[in-house]
């Protein structure tokens, strides 16, 4: 059920606003069903058993990386289904890539995730079982959950009130994750708005913006959101956005063999970078079936001295999980519009 729902229920029962503390450590300890919240009387328990099962989210299936890495497809109370990753990274680190949204409207053309159209919001609540299903997962690793990514499916701009309270959640004190707001980081891949709402916001999390051209015919071609949106609009509103919160804004930038890795295409980045508080991630690309191939090492290696040689700081974000369709891009389940 979802948060509200049972914040509700609790209510009309005239429980206590503590009951929901309860409810979430128990969820947090790996109860899965109702009976197994034994700080709930009998009763209480069969009451909210009534109205709904305790989780929102439901684990449908589970593949693990030769890497690593961990993919879930999860089930949705209304049939609908989405995915989340969770990364392993060295000294017992683990990072999740959470979903958003079920589906995404803006249809990026190198993106799996574009091709199931959009089905609806997430609600905060469905977000954050995301989170609390990985960090059950890292503690039977022996190993932390440190950081979360809004870079699965979805834009989360176009969701920001319930990421932000998903946020919130994550970050807070227990019943919350406790997870520090500078390694929660929200992408997007140019909602204007969004980046001048969040800079409101008052936790540290980290903005990331999915750029991936350094021309804004190249970029149209990637990502339709660029006719609404180009290039010039999108960079002020991170420049905006660093000057507000006095903090530099990672650019993401997928290299795509002979559309976007040429070395023009390296210099054109660093000018129209070069007077803001960036940081590039050059992404491998992860073969979705679609046009598209990942950019020869070589080629790579040399975008990445050439961003470097103009004074940019960039670094290379290498895929992990591609061989269970988790890496960046990949992820997809059946048509969004319907549930299943
Ligand atoms: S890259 Fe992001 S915004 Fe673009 S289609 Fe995929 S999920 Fe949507």
């Amino acid at each position: 059920m979802d948060r509200e729902a049972v914040a509700a229920q609790l209510q009309e029962f005239g429980q206590p606003a503590y009951r929901m503390d309860q409810i979430v450590r128990a969820q947090r300890a790996g109860a899965s069903s109702w009976d197994e919240v034994t700080t709930l009387g009998k009763g209480l328990r069969a009451d909210l058993a009534d109205r709904g099962p305790l989780w929102s989210v439901e684990p449908r299936e589970r593949l693990v990386s030769t890497d690593g890495t961990v993919k879930w497809r999860l089930g949705l109370a209304d049939g609908r289904e989405i995915e989340s990753v969770l990364i392993s990274h060295a000294r017992g680190r683990r990072t999740l890539c959470v979903s958003s949204q079920v589906g995404c409207a803006l249809g990026c053309t190198f993106c799996s995730t574009g091709t199931m159209g959009f089905g609806r919001d997430l609600t905060a609540w469905e977000i954050v079982e995301q989170a609390l299903i990985a960090a059950q997962e890292a503690d039977a690793q022996r190993a932390r959950l440190s950081n979360v990514v809004f870079m699965g499916m979805g834009e989360p701009m176009q969701n920001l009130p319930a990421v932000l309270a998903a946020v919130d959640e994550l970050h807070g004190p227990a019943p919350g994750l406790g997870i520090s707001a500078r390694q929660i980081a929200i992408s997007t891949v140019g909602w204007v708005p969004g980046i001048a709402e969040l800079q409101e916001y008052p936790l540290p999390v980290r903005l990331a913006v999915s750029l991936h051209a350094a021309d804004d015919e190249t970029r149209t071609r990637l990502m339709p959101i660029n006719q609404r949106y180009p290039i010039a609009s999108l960079l002020a509103a991170c420049r905006r956005y660093c000057d507000t919160t006095g903090r530099r804004v990672f650019i993401e930038y997928v290299l795509l063999d002979g559309v976007n890795d040429s070395l023009e295409d390296a210099r054109r980045l660093a000018r129209i970078l070069r007077d803001g508080r960036f940081h590039v991630n050059l992404i491998e690309y992860n073969a979705t079936g679609g046009e598209y191939a990942a950019s020869r090492p070589d080629r790579r290696e040399r975008f990445l001295l050439a961003l470097e040689r103009a004074g940019l700081e960039a670094s290379v974000r290498r895929s992990r999980g591609a061989d269970v369709a988790a890496a960046c891009g990949q992820l997809v389940t059946q048509a969004a519009a319907q549930p299943a």
